[in-house]
């Protein structure tokens, strides 16, 4: 397993800002929470990466 920190931009679900997070390419699936840079509201990353290190990353609201 290649262990490689991949960029992605991401858009906040609350504000609509897009920001750039590092996703552990090493892991297939996972889901983490993290605050929004801009503003620091938690958000619910639901990522997922394939066979040839495509990241596919969903933002949802954490609270509802
Ligand atoms: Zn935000």
């Amino acid at each position: 397993m290649i262990n490689q920190l991949i960029e992605t931009r991401v858009q906040c679900p609350y504000c609509w800002e897009s920001f750039t997070i590092l996703i552990d390419g090493s892991v297939e699936s996972q889901e983490y929470v993290e605050d929004c840079e801009v503003c620091c509201r938690p958000i619910d990353f639901v990522v997922a990466v394939d066979d040839l290190g495509e990241v596919t990353v969903a933002a949802r609201l954490q609270d509802e």
